[in-house]
């Protein structure tokens, strides 16, 4: 009889203590996912807060958004820069997780977000897009840059560009950092997470390889964006935006901005507009109109590519491919 027990016992505590191994995670972004499940393959799948074709710097979570960071052990998300409404929400919710922000691990690229005329500074989601427009012309983006932000940003003139996602050496800096804090919560698979991360590691190097080959024949082609987020990949790669269209990352631009945009386009001789799935497409007719300059979609956020294993990779290689498309003169 005794015996018995302590087998039922010992079977017990077993599958007990396999279930709780495998930690609940939580991740803000579609490319952070995309990463997080990429350590966790074969082990467990992390669950995203913000749908994919969602604007990050700007949003309201439903209820079973809310609930993922309720139940999270475990929250990786790129940082307040990037969606500033959600460290609330993160200390409020998911108050017994450990809380990454992969924005401030150091080691990778990072960058201040580009100031001036062609680009001015993104609003952080704010609700109150209306100052854009306002104070666009009065050539004192510091001063109103100032209104904008709320606690969780940096100094003035230091504020950290976000997109950081978008430097396949962070991309892959970041798995590392996954691997390790998954490792430390759940040490029974660390060797599967470091595993998968190195693997990752080696499918971003051929995504790297790949856009390089692609962007080495336009290098130099000038084009505009539709909001500042390429600075990252635009530095990995050796290109450079001449401007981008919105002025900040959640608003749309007032018609003088675009007639400032428009100009900017003529005057630089810009070859491409790229725009975004989740932006307005009218705007860039707009901005290109009676011209010939060309426009592609790029898409930063995945939102058109399928949750795999690849799905990372993928999206920066096919920032490349739209990008050496239109810029080579196929638009
Ligand atoms: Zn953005």
């Amino acid at each position: 009889m005794r015996f018995t027990n302590w087998i039922g016992v010992a079977l017990f505590c077993a599958a007990g203590t396999a279930a709780a191994e495998v930690p609940n995670v939580a991740a803000d972004i579609a490319p952070v996912r995309a990463l997080v499940a990429r350590v966790m393959d074969g082990v467990g799948t992390p669950d995203q807060v913000l749908p994919a074709n969602a604007s990050p710097h700007g949003y309201s979570m439903r209820p079973s958004e809310a609930a993922i960071l309720e139940k999270a052990d475990l929250v990786f998300w790129v940082g307040p820069e990037l969606a500033p409404w959600m460290g609330k929400a993160v200390s409020e919710l998911a108050s017994d997780a450990v809380v990454i922000s992969l924005l401030h691990q150091g080691g990778g690229l990072e960058l201040q977000l580009r100031t001036g005329e062609a680009f001015a500074e993104h609003d952080h989601g704010d609700d109150d897009h209306g100052h854009d427009e306002d104070h666009h012309d009065d050539d004192r983006h510091d001063e109103h840059q100032d209104d904008h932000h709320d606690a969780d940003h940096s100094h003035e003139g230091e504020v950290i560009d976000p997109h950081a996602w978008l430097d396949p050496e962070n991309g892959k800096a970041w798995l590392d950092v996954i691997a390790e804090n998954l490792a430390g919560a759940d040490p029974e698979n660390a060797s599967a997470y470091r595993a998968n991360a190195r693997a990752g590691q080696e499918e971003i190097d051929a995504a790297i390889a790949d856009v390089e080959a692609l962007l080495a024949p336009v290098r130099g082609v000038p084009f505009v964006v539709f909001h500042d987020a390429y600075q990252y990949f635009e530095t990995r790669f050796g290109i450079s935006a001449k401007g981008s269209i919105a002025l900040g990352d959640a608003a749309d631009p007032g018609p003088r901005r675009v007639a400032a945009i428009r100009d900017l386009v003529r005057g630089a001789g810009v070859t491409c507009v790229f725009s975004e799935p989740q932006f307005n497409p009218k705007l860039v007719r707009t901005v290109t109109e009676g011209s010939d300059v060309g426009t592609a979609v790029i898409d930063p956020m995945g939102a058109g590519l399928a949750e795999n294993m690849g799905f990372y990779p993928d999206l920066i290689r096919n920032i490349g491919i739209a990008m050496s498309g239109c810029l080579g003169g196929e638009s």
